[in-house]
């Protein structure tokens, strides 16, 4: 049975996370039709606890690292990719 995976996030995080998925897509395509599916899709599709996660991780970075090298806290970029 299929799951419904539902983004819980904003849109310009939604923009980032298809930024990201551009630069590190593996998905193999032959005529405009996907083959076979990346990693990377196959988990937005397929896994809401690892895309809930990410989106609980690109949030906490800025904090984290703040806390943990004294950097001020910053807005991430629209564009600025996840890290994953
Ligand atoms: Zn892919």
């Amino acid at each position: 049975m299929a799951r419904r995976i539902t983004w819980n996030g904003t849109t310009d995080e939604a923009i980032a996370l298809l930024h990201a998925l551009r630069e590190h897509c593996a998905c193999e395509v032959a005529n405009g039709r996907t083959l076979a599916p990346c990693a990377a899709h196959s988990m937005l599709v397929q896994d809401q606890r690892a895309v809930d996660g990410l989106l609980f991780m690109r949030r906490m970075a800025a904090r984290l690292l703040a806390e943990e090298f004294d950097v001020p806290q910053q807005v991430p970029l629209i564009h600025e990719p996840l890290l994953v």
